[in-house]
């Protein structure tokens, strides 16, 4: 019989503001523990929850597994072995952030309130989840890659903390998400030790525009602190998203100006990706995505391509674009 195989499953682990789940798809996908506050953890019954997701992934169980339908999901081969560390976690235990994208995944939860202040998160600390995950040895310590991508870090009062204790334990890389509206000395020091990628959303290279799709008139200091960066000792790493969002962004006129702002910032790589309401919101088999989307991921393409700027674009949104606007697959 048929089995499949998911990495995903296999090497990530990612901790919501209120559960811990596999993969951060946030819709679907195997949750270890609902409602997760910071109570004490069964870890007996939480090491084997990988194996049991697993065992559903059988051509005769996976219909009515969490991962049904997902395009993650591929034939399992004879040397896919199911690892008992995570080599991946994703960080995402809180939802208060100091601006406002229209376009948040979060927005249901943080009800699109503006944070100024640091705070602790409203669901539960990482930090000693973290202890815990190193003591059960559930975390892999050379290769570990740490994602931390909730409300935004600034505000986050554990943020520095939970650095700390990644590096104590031998962390790898350091995936850092932030808004970037406040410049944050950690991470030009974990810049200048090769330790993290700083990922920003910019979505555009326009003061108003900035405006109406963040609701913060901070354009000017998220500019600043990028270039601040940018001048890092070693080659920073950075990645300038820019998420397309219908009738805001959505020009060819928009993406020549913030291709221009990056190469004149000296960006290396930029992030292409379409907004959560076509990504996960909306079934593309009845309502089309709109049809200058093929167009915009072209010139896109060909601008950063000119620039000598590296495009990259998410997996799912390639997915989207190759399918639903150049009809490829
Ligand atoms: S198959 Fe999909 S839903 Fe299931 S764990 Fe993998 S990525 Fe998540
Ligand atoms: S920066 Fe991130 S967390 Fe903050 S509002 Fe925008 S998408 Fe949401």
């Amino acid at each position: 019989m048929k089995q499949y195989f998911c990495d995903e499953l296999n090497n990530v682990l990612t901790c919501f503001h209120d559960r811990i789940g596999a993969c951060c798809s946030g819709q679907i996908g195997p949750v270890y523990i609902k409602e997760y506050r910071g109570e004490k953890i069964d870890w007996k019954a939480f090491k084997e929850f990988k194996y049991k997701s697993f065992e559903m992934l059988s051509e005769d169980k996976v219909e009515q597994s969490e991962c049904r339908g997902c395009y993650f999901l591929r034939e399992r081969k004879p040397s896919d072995v199911i690892s008992p560390v995570y080599k991946m976690i994703n960080v995402s235990n809180w939802t208060h952030c100091n601006c406002g994208c229209i376009y948040c995944a979060r927005m249901l939860d943080s009800k699109g309130k503006i944070t100024y202040k640091s705070q602790k998160s409203e669901y539960f600390d990482m930090v000693p989840l973290l202890k815990q995950l190193y003591k059960q040895e559930l975390l892999d310590r050379n290769n570990l890659v740490a994602v931390i991508q909730g409300g935004d870090i600034s505000v986050l009062k554990e943020f520095e903390d939970m650095v700390k204790c990644f590096l104590k334990n031998g962390v790898k890389d350091l995936h850092i998400l932030t808004n970037n509206i406040v410049y944050q000395p950690i991470i030009q020091k974990l810049m200048d030790l090769n330790k993290c990628i700083l990922f920003t959303s910019l979505d555009c290279a326009d003061a108003e525009l900035y405006y109406k799709l963040k609701r913060v008139d901070k354009y000017k200091d998220t500019v600043e602190n990028l270039r601040r960066y940018a001048k890092g000792r070693i080659n920073p790493r950075i990645v300038v998203k820019f998420i397309l969002v219908e009738h805001m962004n959505d020009s060819i006129e928009q993406v020549q100006k913030f291709v221009d702002l990056m190469a004149d910032i000296g960006i290396k790589m930029v992030e292409f990706t379409i907004d959560n309401k076509w990504a996960m919101f909306t079934n593309l088999d009845e309502k089309p995505l709109p049809a200058h989307y093929g167009d915009i991921y072209l010139y896109f393409k060909k601008a950063c391509e000119e620039r000598n700027i590296k495009f990259n674009v998410w997996e799912k949104t390639q997915y989207i674009i190759d399918k639903y606007a150049l009809k490829k697959i």
